[in-house]
Parts: C-alpha cells; sequence; structure tokens
C-alpha cells in the first residue's frame, strides 16, 4: 500500500466530486478525486439530460467526459479505488483508507452519491442481469421488439419509460399511486406515447422467470386485491434513492436513514469534511444541484487550507 497527501480528497467522481475537483484545482489545491468505478457516476447510467443549462439535450456519458475533460484540467487527478473508511489524525488532517491505497488529506469532499432501492421481492436477486434491471440505458437494447414493465412513478420511471418506449415494443408502467409524481414534461411525453401504457395502484409482488430469464411479473392490485400474472421480458425498476455513505461510517454525520447533514456551506460538524450532492440530506437529487453544491464545497476546502497555513 502507498500513502499519498493531498490537500483535497474527494470521495466520488460524478457530477458533484468531478466539479469540485474543478474549483478546488483551480485554487492551486492538490486534489485526488477517488471512485470505485468510472467516473461520471449515475450520469453514466442515463440516457438523455434536457436539464443542465448549455445543452438541449446531451446524452449522459457525454456529459461525463466533458465534466471529466473540465475537472482535470487544473491538475486534479482520478485514481480507482473504493473507499472503506476515514479516520481523523491527532493533527486535525484527515486519513482516507481505499482497498488499494492509504490518502492523507487537509480536507475531505464525500460525493458519493446515492443508489437506487431495491423492490425486496421474490426473483429480483436471481433474476438480476437477466431481464431485472436499474438501468434502462445500459439494458434497454435487449429488449428490442419485446414488451417490459417500468416500475415507479417519479422522475427517473418516467424518463425512462419513455426512452424504453423508443427502443423496445411496448412499455407498461406498473405504480403503487393513482397519480405520477413526475414534472409534468415527463409525464405528458408519457401519457402522448402510443406505445406506453400504465397500470395504476398495483404493486409487483414476484418476478418470475423460466430459470434463465424472466418471463412475467405477479402484481397485485392494492385497492381491489386483485392479483395477475403479466407477462414480460424485463422489469426495469425506479422506486426511490438510498445514499451511498457506508465509507463515512462512524464519524457521526449522517440522519438515521444515512443521509449526510450540512449547513448551506456544505460543511458537515467533522472540521476539513464537506459532503456534496445526492447523499446529503436535500430535497432536489440533480445533476445541476449536485454542481451547485460543489462549488461551494471546493471553494470552501480552499478557505480550510488556508487556515491550515
Ligand atoms: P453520483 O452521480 O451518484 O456519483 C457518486 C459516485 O461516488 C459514483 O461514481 C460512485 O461510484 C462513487 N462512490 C460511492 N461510494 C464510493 C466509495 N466508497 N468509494 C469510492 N467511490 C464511491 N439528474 C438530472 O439533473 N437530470 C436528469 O435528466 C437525470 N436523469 C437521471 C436518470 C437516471 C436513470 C438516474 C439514475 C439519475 C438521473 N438524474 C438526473 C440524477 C443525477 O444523475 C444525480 O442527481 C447526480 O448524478 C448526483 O451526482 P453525485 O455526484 O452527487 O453522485
Amino acid at each position: 500500500m502507498m500513502t499519498e497527501k493531498f490537500d483535497v480528497v474527494i470521495i466520488g467522481a460524478g457530477p458533484g466530486g468531478m466539479t469540485a475537483a474543478t474549483y478546488a484545482s483551480r485554487a492551486n489545491l492538490s486534489v485526488v478525486m477517488l471512485d470505485r468505478g468510472i467516473y461520471g457516476g449515475q450520469m453514466n447510467n442515463t440516457a438523455e439530460v434536457e436539464n443542465y443549462p448549455g445543452y438541449n439535450s446531451i446524452m449522459g456519458a457525454d456529459l461525463s467526459e466533458k465534466m471529466y475533460a473540465s475537472s482535470t484540467q487544473f491538475g486534479a487527478e482520478y485514481q480507482f479505488g473504493t473507499v472503506k473508511h476515514i479516520e481523523t489524525n491527532a493533527d486535525n488532517t484527515w486519513h482516507v483508507v481505499t482497498d488499494m491505497n492509504d490518502y492523507q488529506a487537509n480536507s475531505v469532499i464525500v460525493a458519493t452519491g446515492s443508489e437506487y432501492k431495491k423492490l425486496g421481492v421474490p426473483g429480483e436477486l436471481d433474476y438480476a442481469g437477466r431481464g431485472v434491471s436499474y438501468c434502462a440505458v445500459c439494458d434497454g437494447a435487449f429488449f428490442k421488439g419485446q414488451e417490459v414493465v417500468v416500475v415507479g412513478g417519479g422522475d427517473s420511471a418516467i424518463e425512462e419509460a419513455t426512452y424504453l418506449a423508443g427502443i423496445v415494443d411496448h412499455v407498461t408502467v406498473v405504480h403503487r399511486g393513482d397519480t405520477l409524481k413526475a414534472q409534468p414534461i415527463l409525464q405528458k411525453r408519457a401519457f402522448d406515447a402510443d406505445n406506453i401504457d400504465f397500470i395504476w395502484n398495483t404493486e409487483v409482488q414476484s418476478i418470475n422467470g423460466d430459470g434463465t430469464k424472466v418471463t412475467s411479473v405477479t402484481l397485485k392490485n392494492n385497492v381491489t386485491d386483485e392479483v395477475q400474472d403479466f407477462a414480460t421480458a424485463a422489469t426495469f425498476i425506479y422506486i426511490g434513492l438510498l445514499p451511498v455513505s457506508d465509507s463515512v461510517d462512524g464519524l457521526g454525520i449522517t440522519d438515521d436513514q444515512g443521509w449526510i447533514l450540512t449547513n448551506d456551506q456544505m460543511e458537515t460538524t467533522q472540521p476539513g469534511i464537506f459532503a456534496i450532492g445526492d447523499v446529503r440530506q436535500k430535497q432536489l437529487r440533480q445533476i445541476t444541484t449536485a454542481v451547485g453544491d460543489a462549488a461551494i464545497a471546493g471553494q470552501n476546502a480552499y478557505a480550510y487550507n488556508e487556515t491550515l497555513k
């Protein structure tokens, strides 16, 4: 194991982490972004982004590439590794431990994002990657010409249902409520599509298959209690988010669900540790809000480093 020292260690290279890297490195700090996967975060699983300023429409993966180019232009590095935990040093600096390396940091910006909730029904894990998916961009093309189910009623579910409708034969959105929570413009597109239908007030009880692939879902209407077996080649699940904050366990900076608590300067209660983006306790989890948080944290990491001189 190698130990490297940086002014700022950023955990996560999604839009939040990459923007914080741009700000902190442009202020002449030494910066590393650590990620357990490729840079880009959830943008890599997003088809089209239509609400990021400057682009009428851009594919999520293309926006990742553009942000990565910006984030490294002033010398910030990207390194691969899963952050296991963060420890405090006697001199108020931080020790960040990954499965690959050790890092010493004056300050840490946590940008570890969120991940999709699982349904927790029989068959979901058995058929993961064989018809159960949380990523339409990654897996939609496998189901060309077929019937697929999308579970959920929020922005992601409706946006991705519309994306899938352009690839597959037919999409059925299964939603446990009787109205959608998605933004009106997303709802209108889905309602206007002639190959998207909705099943309301209904929950998935199980995902069924023939041993190698998904063949149907068992649905239960939560008003009438009627149960039906609904034939489908795939189930795309978008039912809400969970924080990805295991790397800060033990620091006492999260609420009881694991979302990280900060003030409006992105400071946590631990000196020198900032949190940004989806992993924060906040109302709106979007690319724009992640990059807004990141600008504030990048600038405050600079101010914090100045106080250590
Ligand atoms: P993330 O993008 O989640 O990035 C976090 C990064 O941290 C990941 O790369 C992860 O690998 C890494 N990480 C986590 N834990 C560790 C660890 N322990 N060690 C190392 N690395 C770690 N937003 C919009 O604005 N417009 C849209 O149209 C839009 N559509 C979406 C569609 C879908 C299907 C999805 C999934 C999301 C969509 N979003 C959209 C939401 C948007 O992608 C997120 O709000 C945004 O990506 C959050 O950025 P972030 O940097 O906080 O976290």
